[in-house]
């Protein structure tokens, strides 16, 4: 089971690539799907590799990556 995973706001990726650059578990790809603004978009071509890390969402510029991470299941509390 993967341990993270990702969003993306379609509409808000620029097509830029910095998230796929920086993604330290190649999860990441361009779609092929444009979007409105006719930008190619990024989607998760691995997404049983995510870790949940959050370096793509905090290397986009343009905020349009949401993470989420796979609770353990063990918190401490
Ligand atoms: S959260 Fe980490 S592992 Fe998952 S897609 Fe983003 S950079 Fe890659
Ligand atoms: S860094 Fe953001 S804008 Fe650039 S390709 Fe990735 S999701 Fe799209």
């Amino acid at each position: 089971m993967p341990r993270g995973a990702i969003i993306v706001d379609k509409e808000r990726c620029k097509g830029c690539g910095l998230c796929l650059v920086f993604c330290p578990q190649d999860v990441l790809a361009f779609s092929g799907e444009h979007n409105r603004s006719s930008y190619d978009v990024v989607c998760m071509k691995h997404p049983e590799q995510c870790t949940g890390c959050g370096f793509c969402a905090q290397t986009c510029p343009d905020i349009a990556i949401e993470v989420y991470r796979q609770k353990k299941p063990k918190d401490g509390s």
